[in-house]
């Protein structure tokens, strides 16, 4: 039994992904579960500093408290895994282009998803042949349409139709959500907090971890820290990473204040830190999203 907090290394951490890693740690502490940190760089060849960034970002962590009870998980360590997941799977190849699908596929989600319409699952031995020979293919599960129901801490019951998604890309790289899965199930992660911008990824999630012989954990997704637009928060909105408030003279225990009352647990000019902050925290109240306003440029 065990949360976790699971940072991709693409860039520096601003506060809206600290204040979800301090729900995850709270959450996790308060169930008496470890909480583990995981590196997910799967794209770690692709963003270059990557290293760099996944350091910053544990030092970060740190600085507010947040640490892991196990050894840290870096995905690009763990391929093997990934590909003995995808062996296991009902997959086929698909040579689909991403027009393809934008012109195949019925209207994207709200959260800009295009579920794949199928298009590659019934291609002859011909048809494979003649596209392999264009492109090398993703890899796909075959999910057959199925329909599955998750229970969220906060946002209650969600449903989803599972779509045939990728599991492995056709550069070769694992796919997002077929490594979370292996590794949630790898690490014995029984209870999953994070952004609920993934919210909709979770029947996915949950269906692959079934089809992987495992049980779905329990999930929590946390509202987003938004600018006063109300879109998600990035860096340009303002000082919004440790580094940037540390150089407006923010200490870390102001910083957790101003989260800890962002979540309802303290006053906002209060220093805290996370075992204040633990004293306090009530998993039933839900963390909405919020305005980062002390934190935007104006
Ligand atoms: N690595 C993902 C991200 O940083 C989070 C994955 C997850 O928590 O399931 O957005």
């Amino acid at each position: 039994m065990a949360g976790r907090f699971a940072p991709s290394p693409t860039s520096d951490l601003h506060v809206g992904n600290l204040r979800t890693a301090v729900v995850a740690w709270l959450m996790a502490r308060h169930a008496g579960m470890e909480h583990l940190i995981r590196v997910e760089d799967l794209d770690a060849t692709r963003v270059r500093a990557a290293p760099q960034v996944a350091a910053r970002q544990l030092d970060d962590l740190a600085a507010l408290g947040i640490t892991s009870d196990g050894p840290i998980v870096w995905q690009s360590e763990r391929l093997d895994r990934y590909a003995a997941a995808v062996e296991a799977l009902p997959t086929y190849p698909c040579f689909c282009t991403r027009r393809e699908i934008a012109e195949a596929a019925s209207a994207p989600h709200e959260d800009g998803y295009r579920p794949y319409p199928g298009t590659c699952r019934d291609l002859s031995v011909a048809e494979r042949a003649a596209r392999q020979a264009e492109r090398p293919p993703a890899l796909r599960v075959d999910a057959g349409s199925a329909t599955v129901t998750v229970q969220d801490q906060w946002a209650g019951a969600v449903t989803g139709v599972v779509d045939d998604f990728v599991v492995r890309r056709n550069d070769g790289a694992f796919a997002y959500n077929l490594a979370v899965v292996v590794d949630d199930l790898a690490q014995g992660i029984t209870q999953v907090v994070r952004g609920d911008d993934l919210l909709t990824s979770s029947p996915r999630q949950a269906w692959l971890a079934r089809a992987l012989g495992g049980t779905e954990p329990h999930y929590a997704h946390v509202g987003l820290v938004v600018n006063d637009q109300g879109r998600r928060l990035a860096k340009r909105d303002g000082s919004v990473t440790l580094a940037d408030l540390a150089a407006q003279g923010w200490t870390p225990a102001r910083v957790l204040g101003t989260l800890g009352a962002s979540l309802g647990l303290c006053a906002a000019d209060e220093d805290v830190d996370l075992a204040g902050l633990l004293e306090r925290f009530d998993p039933a109240r839900r963390p909405s999203a919020w305005v980062a306003t002390p934190w935007l440029d104006r």
